[in-house]
């Protein structure tokens, strides 16, 4: 993978399931490497305006967020997928192959840190 979002969007697939996102996550054929990931702090932000952050409802401010399946306490920064400390601004996300998110940012696959 060179950094991108590895799954390939079209008209077809651009609604991916969150469901679908994470058995693909799980099974690795999205995920990077958490050591990749570390090398990757000072990757580039995810553009909201991309299509892989439109399928997940990525927003860089939760406040905007208008999807009901976000609750309240639900940041990037609170996430397992966020690969920083909660107080850093920005961090890299597995989710989205590296690249950066916003600590006060969301998308629809956010889960709880275990
Ligand atoms: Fe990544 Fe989680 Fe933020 Fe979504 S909510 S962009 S998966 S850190």
């Amino acid at each position: 993978m060179n950094g991108e979002f590895p799954v390939r969007f079209s008209p077809h697939n651009a609604k991916l399931s969150r469901r679908r996102f994470l058995k693909l996550t799980a099974a690795g054929l999205v995920a990077v490497p958490a050591a990749r990931v570390a090398m990757a702090q000072n990757a580039e932000k995810v553009d909201v305006n991309s299509d892989a952050a439109k399928a997940l409802d990525y927003h860089d401010d939760a406040s905007k967020v208008t999807n009901p399946k976000r609750k309240k306490d639900q940041f990037c920064h609170n996430c397992q997928f966020y690969q920083g400390k909660p107080a850093d601004a920005s961090a890299p996300c597995t989710v989205f192959g590296g690249k950066q998110v916003a600590n006060k940012g969301w998308c629809a696959t956010w889960t709880a840190k275990t």
